[in-house]
């Protein structure tokens, strides 16, 4: 070691010590050790005397730090070591960790280590020395990242562990030791270690009933304990010496005693060790035994009307749920309740491993629950490891980026396809004026359909039975509206069932109201003869009519073959005129919860446990008045099984998607015989994803039939004490992906009915049905004008046997000149999709919101339909709607995964739809646009994700000059140009980086194998907005179809940036700069948002949703979160098109 030089300097007496004694250390053995050691004296005098000499000794520059260790380390006298030792001590008590820190880099720790070693080789070591070091390690340690590793592979951890086995009773001596021994067991290989030579029942031996002296060493020795126990071995070291029950013991009566909460933080590092040694097997068997849950129930409850004890109770409830024995999920199977034949099922297909397994094997639990993973202490040092982590799930494959434009289907097969495209060839030469759409009604889906309705009909008896409206006969037999119809209108009484009474109360609203109908609600005794106001949707609502509605749903062929209707879809929904407010989270609610879920292993005998609903029963049980009706068998509803818990409380499953045995989080159900101004509480108790906007403000939606009745057929949020959370339901490894161990989560909201005898429906978001669609399109096509071009017609039929409509949108050629038809054909193709994802009902909203916008008659739609031809399918997956799927379609299988290899059999509307764009791209006419609209469950506002080369090489390590690829920004322009026109939507959220987990969704596969540069996926929340003219609102059906319409004038800015040669005569300059100022923008652009899976980014928000919420961080947030900031800053201001000026 160099010695390191002291300057001389003149002046201060410290200075001029140290370098006195930089001299004498750098003399020849044997220089004079009285000397030294006066020096030293002198200058652990000033230190002790002078704050202003500590601060020359460790001032930046100065080389003191350097001269003390160095003569530390060359010096054998004891008296100059305790000197040393001394200002040491003096010197790192202050200033907090920077003087820690020099000393860390000067190489003190090993230094000391070194020290503490050769001192302890001695016989009867210096009581004064190994507490001067111990004091001193005990404060480096914290702040030395590998001190464990130094500590062990030094030899000093059985110096400490010796000292402390000798002077149990020696306190001074007891609280430094114990402190290093607290920082040498955070090490996990440390803590084996040290469990082997004893030190589990060494600390308790220090540790013990309630006192009041020595708490600073208790909580010392607590807390070494608790990081003893993280040790698997050392845990079950502890249990099996009956540790669990006196941990307990401990915590109860310092819980006791402890009655002015001056040692809450000692409580808590009881309850920390709990917490450690129930990670267990083992000690969770040990504490239920021990009858913990009561005891942390109890204590609980007792702390939480003192709110400086939520810690206290925080920790109890994690350690309660942990320890919370697992549930089997009330289902004889997780298949789902119904089950469809397919065509094929091939070996490798998730309905083939549902349907192959044996008929004994239980898929609801694991044979062995609660299975422990291995336990066996890692050897290795975790914490050396530099936690590096890449995205791997990144494109890095540069030819896979590269856009193939390659056709790699025949012509010949794709010809077939020309049908659907008869405005390329089309000539109108037999068209006289007006111009009239030639289609109406000729290709018309529905003409389809009903034949195959009927093809249904003779072999389902079911529908044969009534002779008009054959729907809804078996519907609210007891509702309170068939009692209405009868009291209130004696004529509807003619009528064969409900439904066709309804359909006629519907229309009559013109007739004289009464008030009698709102408030407590229309069944006041008495009732006379009040008529029910209904409202007239048909102005509100144009593109509803509730007799079409049960036309379309007759047609409409289900799994389950629904013969009813769900009020809701008959009446029709408008969006209300008042705010509604992202909820704020208040404070406790979820801790509230789950001591109500606690409170049923503890007074089982309150738990009524009563099946009220379920599907896999032949009947339905039968339900007296005590208990809520539900229902969902009508279409797109789902709900499995409803069981009465308590008075007012009902747990409710989900049944999975059709041939799956899992995706549970879109529900959709009906609830009656509900009491007024009782709250009740509903808890879904198998939803699997593992956050929700349910615990960010989003709330459920509520329809109320009295409400419809009454002049407001809605949909509105709803519910309190509404959160999501990990439950104590097992979920077994066939519906984990093969992870043991995995729970559900429950979504849990609370709901006071307002009116008698009413029928509410609940739904995950906005419901909107196939047959719902089919209605809307028959209404739009009666808003065709003679300026609308307009097809429908029938791409194909799905397995399901419902048809697969598509449409074709543009505006009628001006004339049949040839110009004028030329232009007609040649208009650049924007090709759409929607609710490939049944539980994405918003995508349908917004996809409404397109559809009337292009229907409409102002003058921006007639120049859109004359810029563009639309190619629409507004539904890529009607069987998952119909049938009440959240994710799948009947195959089981994610449509959008399929785009690179869809099955004409299996996936028949993905495999016409790819078709149908192969086509295009054959025939020289590659869409401009591809856009396929979804929802989002995890974040707020609506966003696109596209896919760029160069933003996700940024990603990638992959190096600048093999990827020196050219790149139009043009795909950035789009959604630049929906955050100026669209309040909903948000630039900061949008990403354009390539996955390779979606590289078989319909936005990579179109972009890659179809050439399509502007491939799009939009992203609409299901919760709200946090930004723009409607943050802090949640979204709703108005909101939705506003951003629908918006994209369509963002379309229509769109084409005249980018056909200049078109527009020059007009404002060839002004587009020139619109041009230059998007695209200068772009090029400043940063990498942008890593998107995790397609739908589920990380969520950003912390809350302790899960019982593991200590779990170390997901390294992928906080490159989440960087990448959300750099894109934060990406200027987000506002681009100007005008194009008014000539
Ligand atoms: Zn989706």
């Amino acid at each position: 070691m160099n010695k390191p030089k002291m300057a001389t300097e003149k002046g201060s007496r410290v200075l001029m010590l140290l370098a006195q004694l930089e001299r004498h250390d750098g003399e020849a053995v044997g220089s004079d050790t009285e000397a030294i050691r006066q020096v030293t004296g002198k200058i652990l005098h000033l230190i002790q005397t002078q704050e202003k000499t500590r601060k020359e000794v460790m001032a930046k520059g100065s080389t003191g730090m350097e001269v003390i260790l160095s003569s530390l380390q060359s010096t054998q006298d004891l008296q100059t070591i305790l000197n040393i030792l001394c200002i040491l001590n003096e010197l790192l008590t202050v200033a907090g960790g920077r003087r820690v820190g020099v000393f860390v880099s000067k190489g003190g720790t090993a230094i000391l280590l070194h020290l503490l070693i050769s001192s302890g080789r001695e016989a009867s070591p210096s009581e004064e020395l190994m507490h001067q070091i111990h004091s001193l390690l005990a404060k480096v340690g914290p702040k030395d990242r590998k001190f464990g590793v130094k500590a062990r592979l030094s030899g000093a951890l059985n110096v400490t562990v010796n000292l402390l086995k000798q002077n149990l009773q020696n306190h001074r001596l007891l609280l430094p030791c114990l402190q290093v021994l607290r920082l040498y067991s955070s090490n996990s290989v440390n803590a084996v270690s040290l469990g082997k030579s004893g030190m589990v029942e060494m600390m308790f031996k220090v540790i013990g009933p309630y006192t009041k002296k020595n708490t600073t060493l208790l909580k010392v020795a607590l807390d070494t304990l608790a990081a003893l126990l993280k040790s698997k071995m050392n845990a079950r070291r502890a249990v099996d010496r009956g540790n669990v029950p006196a941990l307990l013991a401990i915590y109860l009566d310092w819980h006791r005693n402890d009655t002015r909460h001056r040692h809450t933080l000692l409580r808590k590092s009881i309850l920390g060790c709990i917490k450690n040694i129930t990670n267990i097997k083992l000690g969770r068997k040990a504490f239920i035994d021990a009858d913990g849950i009561r005891t942390l129930y109890n204590t609980s409850a007792e702390c939480l009307p003192v709110r400086t004890l939520d810690l206290l109770v925080n920790t109890s409830s994690l350690i309660m749920r942990k320890c919370f024995p697992k549930n089997r999920l009330p289902l004889p199977t997780i298949k789902s309740a119904f089950h469809h034949p397919l065509p094929q099922v091939p070996a490798s297909s998730p309905a083939a491993q549902i349907y192959s397994q044996p008929p004994d094997v239980d898929d609801v639990m694991d044979e062995s629950d609660d299975n422990e993973e291995t336990e066996v202490d890692t050897e290795n040092d975790t914490e050396d490891e530099e936690k590096e982590h890449k995205n791997d799930d990144i494109e890095t494959d540069i030819n896979k980026l590269r856009p193939r434009h390659l056709v790699l289907r025949p012509f010949d097969e794709l010809r077939v396809y020309e049908r659907f495209f008869l405005e390329f060839s089309e000539d109108f030469q037999l068209i006289h004026k007006p111009l009239n759409g030639p289609y109406h009604g000729k290709l018309n889906l529905f003409h389809f359909v009903e034949i195959k309705y009927f093809d249904k009909v003779s072999k389902h008896t079911v529908y044969s039975q009534s002779t008009n409206s054959p729907y809804v006969e078996s519907k609210v037999q007891n509702s309170h509206l068939e009692s209405l119809i009868q009291q209130f209108s004696p004529t509807h009484l003619q009528f064969s069932n409900i439904e066709q009474a309804l359909g006629c109360l519907a229309l009559n609203t013109s007739d004289s109201m009464n008030g009698g109908c709102t408030g407590a609600g229309p069944q006041e005794e008495g009732g006379d003869q009040a008529v029910l106001e209904v409202p007239d949707t048909a102005a509100l609502l144009p593109l509803h009519d509730p007799d079409l509605y049960l036309e379309m749903a007759k047609a409409t062929c289900s799994v389950p073959g629904y013969t009813e209707v769900a009020y809701p879809d008959y009446f029709g929904h408008i969006a209300p005129n008042f705010r509604e407010h992202i909820l704020e989270r208040v404070y406790g609610v979820q801790r509230a919860k789950i001591f109500q879920d606690i409170e049923r292993l503890i007074h089982p005998a309150e738990i009524l446990d009563r099946v009220v609903y379920d599907l896999d029963m032949q009947s339905c049980p039968v339900v007296d008045g005590e208990s809520l009706k539900f229902n969902s068998r009508f279409e797109s509803g789902n709900l499995r099984k409803a069981i009465q818990v308590r008075k007012f409380e009902y747990d409710l499953v989900l049944n999975s998607d059709i041939n799956s045995n899992h995706y549970h989080q879109w529900f959709y159900f009906e609830v009656s015989s509900m009491r007024v101004g009782v709250p009740y509480r509903f808890n879904i108790i198998n939803c699997e994803k593992s956050n929700s906007q349910f615990n960010y403000g989003m709330q459920v939606l509520m329809y109320s039939v009295q409400e419809a009745i009454g002049g407001s057929p809605r949909w509105a949020r709803t519910g309190s004490d509404i959160c999501y959370y990990k439950n104590h339901f097992s979920r077994s490894s066939i519906a984990a992906g093969g992870q043991k161990g995995k729970s559900y989560y429950t979504m849990t909201f609370t709901v006071t009915f307002q009116h008698k005898d009413d029928v509410c429906y609940f739904a995950y978001h906005y419901p909107y049905t196939y047959s719902t669609l089919k209605m809307h399109l028959q209404k739009l096509q009666t808003m065709c004008t003679p300026h609308i071009y307009y097809r429908q017609e029938l791409l194909c039929h799905t397995l399901g046997g419902n048809g697969c409509p598509l449409l074709t949108i543009t505006a009628m050629p001006e004339s049949c000149s040839s110009d004028r038809v030329c232009q007609f054909r040649n208009r650049p193709v924007v090709f759409l999709s929607a609710r490939v994802h049944p539980g994405e009902t918003n995508a349908s909203w917004v996809m409404k919101g397109t559809l009337e916008f292009l229907m409409s008659s102002g003058p921006l739609a007639q120049s859109l339909r004359e810029s563009y031809i639309f190619k629409i399918i507004p539904m890529l997956n009607p069987d998952g709607v119909v049938n009440g799927n959240h994710r799948c379609s009947l195959s089981g299988e994610d449509l959008n995964r399929q785009w690179q290899n869809p099955s004409s059999e299996l996936h028949p509307t993905i495999y016409h739809a790819k078709s149908l764009l192969q086509y295009l791209s054959a025939v020289g006419r590659t869409p401009l646009v591809f856009c396929d609209y979804h929802g989002h469950s995890r974040k707020k506002n609506v966003f696109m994700y596209g896919c760029s080369v160069k933003e996700t090489v940024w990603q990638t390590d992959i190096n600048a000059s093999s990827c020196d690829l050219q790149e139009d920004l043009g795909y950035r322009t789009l959604p630049k140009l929906l955050s100026q026109l669209a309040p909903a939507f948000s630039l900061a959220s949008c990403s354009f980086v390539v996955e390779r987990s979606k590289e078989a969704t319909a936005r990579v596969v179109v972009w890659r194998e179809i050439g399509v540069q502007r491939s799009y996926t939009m992203e609409s929340t299901l919760c709200g907005c946090d930004q723009g003219k409607y943050k802090g609102l949640q979204i709703g059906t108005r909101e939705l179809e506003e951003m629908g319409s918006q994209f369509c004038v963002a379309l229509l800015r769109l084409r005249r940036l980018t056909s200049p040669l078109e527009l020059r005569n007009h404002h060839t300059h002004q587009l020139d700069m619109e041009r230059d100022l998007i695209e200068t923008r772009c090029n400043m652009t940063c990498p942008t948002t890593y998107v995790m899976e397609e739908d589920e980014p990380p969520f950003m928000e912390e809350v302790d949703y899960s019982a593991e919420s200590e779990e170390e961080n997901d390294p992928n947030l906080e490159t989440y979160t960087q990448f959300s900031q750099s894109e934060a800053a990406f200027p987000s201001a506002s681009v100007v098109c005008c194009t008014q000026t000539h």
